[in-house]
């Protein structure tokens, strides 16, 4: 069995407003075990409805639409739907007394137009809304030759939405669907290689149809190994994953970091808080990103806290660096990064000190790319680390941030 969901309204199909409806409840029917196979947005038109309702209940057992349930012209998912499965609609007299009630409640009076609210297709039931003015709709189609479509159609006010999720239709669906298999998921956050790299470290695991299933996405540069799989209880889901997990762990090593919601600054807090170390900042290219994830993340024994400098003489002058290692060297080099990470170490008093250096120009007819150093200073030694200055603009400053974490984790773990 599969689900479909409508998202309507032109605001979505202009582009001015993110379907966060849809993202939302393909997840909350992922998690009652209820796969979604199509997502379809349609703008404000009625034959355009008529014919998505039409589909929908065709090829899918659960149908769930959000938006077009208000009370002016443009709102057509009532007369849709009707028209849709051939009926007429008829009046609610409960729902128009709540509708009337929820005006007289914030000292108006109802007009005339909110009487198409408590409108409902013959056949269906109103879905309670407690805090707005569009009640949902339920309703069962016959389709030939085959089990009844379940079709549900909510507001499109994402918290009016996700309330009557929740109060009725989480309930109303699994009664309907007793049978099905319930999905879980966990997630293994990996970093220091690209995709495919990864990928290519991993027996054969990404491949279509195995069970438990395994996906992989990136986020600046922060790669998630998501393992799926379905069972009748969560326990039976997350012992079927066990055997997968493990052999992600085992082919990974120290490339997976964390697992869930972690971030690299999470870890690196865990790691600190261990060995009760602190830790100091100096960043020239990454303009305070990594100190802010660090102040997020570590609490102020930890995270000491560091500098952000952006020119030469913000080197010289707040941080500690020789007018002649610049002059020698010039901003993106390793004796800088060397020279940044001892003295924000020693001038904070911190265990360690981690330097993001400054970037380097892009020469956009060059053969390779140019490199940018990272430090990390120790109170035995200086760990320097060049790194290629390539890849998309927008993920640069994310990365090289990642990639001083990352220096740190992997000085934590020995490694
Ligand atoms: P109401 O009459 O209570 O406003 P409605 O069913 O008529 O409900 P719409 O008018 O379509 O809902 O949308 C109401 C609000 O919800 C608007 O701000 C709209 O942009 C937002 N919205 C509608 N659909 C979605 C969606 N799929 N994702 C995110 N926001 C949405």
């Amino acid at each position: 069995m599969h689900a479909e969901i409508i998202a309507i309204g032109d605001e979505l199909t202009s582009g001015q407003r993110l379907d966060t409806n849809s993202q939302w409840l393909a997840v909350a029917l992922g998690e009652l075990g209820i796969g979604v196979l199509y997502h379809t947005t349609v703008g404000d038109d009625m034959a355009a409805n008529v014919e998505v309702f039409r589909t929908a209940i065709k090829r899918a057992d659960l149908v769930v639409a959000t938006g077009g349930l208000g009370p002016t012209a443009d709102d057509l998912t009532r007369p849709a739907i009707a028209e849709a499965v051939g009926v007429e609609l008829y009046e609610d007299a409960a729902s128009l007394a709540h509708i009337r009630k929820l005006f007289t409640s914030r000292g108006r009076t109802m007009p005339q137009q909110n009487v198409v609210q408590a409108m409902f297709p013959v056949g269906s039931r109103p879905i309670p809304n407690p805090h707005g003015t569009a009640p949902g709709i339920q309703l069962e189609v016959a389709r030939s030759g085959g089990a009844p479509s379940l079709l549900f159609a909510l507001p499109g006010v994402p918290a009016e939405m996700k309330e009557m999720w929740h109060a009725t239709l989480a309930g109303e669906i699994a009664r309907h669907f007793p049978n099905r298999q319930i999905i879980r998921q966990r997630r293994i956050k990996c970093f220091g290689v690209g995709e495919s790299k990864l990928e290519a470290m991993l027996p054969d695991l990404i491949r279509r149809g195995r069970e438990p299933s395994v996906g992989i996405t990136v986020h600046q540069a922060t790669i998630t190994l998501r393992v799926m799989a379905s069972g009748p209880t969560e326990q039976a889901c997350y012992e079927a994953m066990e055997p997968t997990l493990q052999t992600i762990r085992e082919s990974l090593g120290t490339l997976a970091f964390g697992e869930e919601d972690d971030e690299l600054e999470h870890v690196v807090a865990r790691l600190l808080a261990e060995k009760n170390r602190t830790l100091a900042t100096c960043e020239w290219g990454t303009g305070g990103l990594l100190a802010h994830w660090l102040h997020e993340a570590l609490d102020e024994r930890a995270y000491l806290g560091g500098s952000v400098i952006r020119s030469p003489q913000a080197a010289i002058l707040g941080a500690g660096v020789a007018g002649e290692t610049i002059d020698q060297h010039g901003p993106v080099s390793e004796s800088i990064a060397r020279e940044l990470g001892a003295s924000i170490r020693t001038r904070l008093g911190a265990h360690y000190g981690l330097v993001v250096g400054a970037f380097p120009e892009v020469d956009p007819d060059a053969d390779e790319p140019p490199s940018f150093f990272l430090a990390l200073a120790t109170p035995e030694i200086i760990h320097i680390k060049s790194s290629p200055f390539a890849g998309h603009p927008e993920i640069l400053k994310a990365r090289a941030a990642k990639q001083a974490l990352n220096l740190l984790r992997l000085t934590l773990i020995g490694r």
